[in-house]
């Protein structure tokens, strides 16, 4: 397909999934316009990449449906500056949008080829305020903590200790709770003086955060 078509293809993506479910931060819409997805796919994905679902990628991983990306990110309330930790960097779409919108994401993948082959298109795609690391994103990134926001784009049964700690005050943290029979979509806030509140944005379908024994 020409490039111009996949241009149309995602303006419809933005117009019919993602704005017309009520995301209208439009820092994240300017993301989304700009971020070419088809380029997180293998080329036999390409022409189903602005689709309403989420599409496989290597080792039996899937990059996450458009919509609920826009909606994770929009849960973190981000303005330009945050330092932001990811969990599973997975196709490296989603850490895309969030060097979009933050001032520096910090990425984590169990699988070292997926994180090998996101930082090469995110490098050719010009973002440089990302840093990866392959390993167990359960464990966070104790080194550069706190975070002002993190994402989990994996499902967790019990929100991971770590992760919990290593979030700053007023910062907010995004994770599919629950297990393969049903997940909901948390978002948990610390306030100014370190006070947690836990919110739920719905049910969610994510494949599991695979935590290594130690
Ligand atoms: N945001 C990605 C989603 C990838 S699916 C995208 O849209 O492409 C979830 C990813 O989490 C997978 O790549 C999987 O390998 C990874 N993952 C699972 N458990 C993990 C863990 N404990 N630490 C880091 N990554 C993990």
């Amino acid at each position: 397909m020409m490039n111009n078509g996949y241009e149309w293809l995602r303006q419809n993506m933005v117009e019919n999934q993602i704005k017309a479910r009520g995301i209208k931060d439009e820092r994240i819409l300017e993301a989304f316009y700009k971020i070419p997805r088809h380029l997180f796919v293998g080329p036999e994905q390409r022409p189903l990449a602005y689709e309403d679902h989420p599409l496989p990628i290597e080792h039996e991983q899937t990059i996450s449906q458009p919509f609920i990306v826009a909606l994770m990110t929009e849960a973190l309330r981000l303005k330009g500056n945050e330092k932001v930790l990811e969990l599973g960097t997975g196709s490296g779409y989603q850490t895309a949008i969030l060097a979009e919108l933050a001032g520096h994401v910090y990425t984590i993948e169990r699988f070292e080829k997926l994180s090998r082959s996101a930082s090469t298109l995110l490098g050719e795609l010009g973002y440089y305020n990302i840093t990866y690391r392959t390993g167990d994103g359960t464990r966070g990134w104790p080194e550069e903590a706190p975070f002002d926001g993190i994402l989990a784009a994996a499902a967790s049964e019990k929100i991971p200790p770590a992760l919990l700690e290593q979030l700053g005050n007023g910062g907010r943290l995004v994770i599919p709770v629950g297990d393969v029979r049903g997940q909901q979509l948390m978002v948990v806030s610390k306030d100014a003086r370190g006070k947690i509140t836990e919110e739920t944005l719905g049910g969610c379908r994510f494949l599991p955060l695979v935590e290594e024994e130690s």
